[in-house]
C-alpha cells in the first residue's frame, strides 16, 4: 500500500510525463519539456523512497551513489556524436533491470502468484530480457564493434520469431534501418516497465511505461513510413548481404576542387540547398555552416537546408545541432517537401552525408537500402560533397553520386572545409 504522499507525487509526475512528451514534440517547447520530465522523475524518485515498505535504504544508496558515479560523467564527457549508441546502453540497462525485477518477484512470491500476475510478469521478464540483448547489439552496431551490415543466417526468422534473444533478433537488421529498431526497442522497455507496473502494483510504472512503449512505438511507426519499410521488412528481410557491385570494384574517376573554386560557385548562385549529414555531426561543423549561411544570405543567395528523416545517428539529429548553432527554423525543409525544388537549385552543399542521398535507393534492387526515400540531390544543377575520403556511410555501400560529371568533391573535414569556404568568401567581398 502506498501512503497519501507517495500517490500524490506519482500523479503529479504522470502529469508532469505527459506534459514533458507534448513539449518535447515541438522544437521550441522542447527545453520546458525536458525540464518538467525532470522533474517528473525528481517526483517518482521522492515518492518511491517515502515508501512505507522499504525496510533498509543502505542498499538503495548504494545504487543511488553507484548510478550518479557511472551516469554523471557519462553525460558530461560523452560527445554528442555518441548519443545513439548511449541511448542504446540506457534502454539495455532499464529493461535489464525491469526484467531482474520481474525474475525477483517470481522467486519472492512462489505459488502467489494468479494467472493475470504470471502472464504480465512472463511478458515482463521476456520483453525486458530481450530489449537488453537486443540493445547491447544495436550499441555494438552503432560504436562499430558489431558490423553495421545485415548478418544472416539459415533458419533465421524461425529463431526471431520464438523472440528468444534479442541478440539474434538484431544482427540481420542492416545498417540503415538501425533508427527503426532503436525506436521499437525503446518501445519494448517501455512495455516492459509497465508490465513491471502490473507486477508491482505500481500505478506510475504502469503510466509510464505505457507512455515509453506507446511513444517508442509511435516513433517506430514513423520512422518504418519514412524509410518506406513495413515492420516485418525491418525485422524480418535481412535484405541479404550488402552486395559488391561491379561498379564498387572499377577504378573511377571523381573530380575534386578546393575551398576557393567551391566559395566561387556558392557565391555566384541563387539558390543553395544544404543536405547535413551524420559527418557534420562528427565534425561539429554547425556553427561554421552557420557562419557559411550567414555569408551566402548575405550575398542574397537563398539557403535552405534538406533534413532527411535518418540522417545522423538519431531521429531529429540534424534537427538538433542546427537549432543548436541558431539557423532559422523555417529554413529546414522536410525530405518530400524539397525533393520537388532540386531540379531548380543551382548547388547541393551535402556535408558529411551519403546514405541519404545515395540514388541506389531509387533503381537498384541488389541495394541493402533499396526502397528506402532518399533525398534526390543528384537533380541539382551543381553537386559539392564535403567529406574526407571516398569512404562508405553506415550502411557501407558505395555512392555513384560521387562520381557524376556534375559532382565536385571536396575532401576534408567538414569543420575545417566550410570554414576555408566561409574565409573565401569574406575574402571576395573584401576585394570587390
Ligand atoms: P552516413 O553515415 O551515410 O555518411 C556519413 C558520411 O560522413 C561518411 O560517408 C563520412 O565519409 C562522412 N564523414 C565522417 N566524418 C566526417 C568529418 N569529420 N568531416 C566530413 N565528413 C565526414 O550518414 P547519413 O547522415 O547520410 O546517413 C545516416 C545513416 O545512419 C543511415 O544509413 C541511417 O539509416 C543510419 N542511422 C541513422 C539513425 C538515425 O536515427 N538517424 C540511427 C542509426 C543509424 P568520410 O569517412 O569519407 O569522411
Amino acid at each position: 500500500m502506498t501512503t497519501a504522499f507517495t500517490q500524490a507525487t506519482y500523479l503529479a509526475a504522470a502529469v508532469a510525463f505527459i506534459l514533458s512528451l507534448k513539449w518535447l514534440s515541438r522544437p521550441p517547447t522542447a527545453r520546458r519539456g525536458l525540464l518538467v520530465g525532470e522533474i517528473g522523475m525528481a517526483l517518482a524518485i521522492v515518492g518511491t523512497l517515502v515508501h512505507r515498505e522499504i525496510i533498509s535504504y543502505e542498499w538503495i544508496l548504494v545504487g543511488m551513489v553507484a548510478g550518479t558515479a557511472v551516469g554523471l560523467p557519462l553525460a558530461v564527457f560523452m560527445p554528442m556524436t555518441h548519443v545513439p549508441q548511449r541511448t542504446a546502453v540506457s534502454h539495455a540497462f532499464g529493461a535489464l533491470a525491469a526484467a531482474l525485477v520481474g525474475t525477483a518477484e517470481y522467486y519472492l512470491r512462489p505459488g502467489e502468484l494468479g494467472t493475470f500476475t504470471m502472464t504480465v510478469l512472463s511478458l515482463e521478464v521476456i520483453l525486458g530480457y530481450l530489449t537488453f540483448s537486443g540493445s547491447l547489439m544495436a550499441f555494438g552496431k552503432l560504436q562499430d564493434l558489431v558490423p553495421s551490415r545485415p548478418v544472416v543466417y539459415r533458419g533465421q526468422n524461425v529463431t526471431n520469431l520464438a523472440l528468444l534473444f534479442g541478440v539474434l533478433l538484431i544482427i540481420p537488421i542492416g545498417g540503415a534501418d538501425m533508427p527503426t529498431v532503436i525506436a521499437l526497442l525503446n518501445s519494448y522497455a517501455g512495455l516492459s516497465a509497465a508490465m513491471m507496473g502490473f507486477v508491482l502494483d505500481n500505478k506510475l510504472l504502469i503510466v509510464a511505461g505505457a507512455l515509453d512503449g506507446s511513444s517508442g512505438f509511435i516513433l517506430s511507426v514513423i520512422m518504418c513510413r519514412a524509410m518506406n519499410r513495413s515492420f516485418a521488412n525491418v525485422l524480418f528481410g535481412g535484405f541479404g548481404q550488402v552486395p559488391v557491385s561491379a561498379a564498387a570494384v572499377e577504378p573511377r574517376s571523381v573530380r575534386s576542387a578546393s575551398p576557393e573554386e567551391a566559395a566561387e560557385i556558392l557565391g555566384a548562385s541563387s539558390a543553395v540547398v544544404v543536405v547535413p549529414g551524420y559527418g557534420m555531426a562528427v565534425a561539429q561543423a554547425q556553427h561554421k555552416v552557420r557562419e557559411l549561411y550567414d555569408a551566402l544570405t548575405k550575398r542574397g543567395v537563398e539557403v535552405r537546408f534538406a533534413i532527411h528523416p535518418v540522417a545522423g545517428r538519431m531521429p531529429g539529429h540534424m534537427n538538433v545541432l542546427l537549432a543548436e548553432a541558431d539557423i532559422p527554423y523555417d529554413r529546414l525543409v522536410e525530405m518530400e517537401e524539397i525533393n520537388p525544388d532540386f531540379p531548380r537549385t543551382d548547388v547541393v552543399l551535402v556535408i558529411g552525408a551519403n546514405d541519404v542521398v545515395n540514388p541506389a535507393a531509387r533503381h537498384d534492387p541488389a541495394s541493402p537500402i533499396h526502397g528506402m526515400p532518399i533525398l534526390d540531390v543528384d537533380q541539382a544543377r551543381t553537386v559539392m560533397v564535403i567529406k574526407r575520403s571516398m569512404a562508405p556511410g553506415f550502411a557501407g555501400i558505395e555512392n555513384e553520386i560521387f562520381y557524376l560529371d556534375k559532382t565536385m568533391m571536396l575532401f576534408g573535414d567538414a569543420k575545417t572545409f566550410v570554414g576555408e569556404i566561409v574565409k573565401e568568401l569574406a575574402s571576395a567581398r573584401g576585394a570587390a
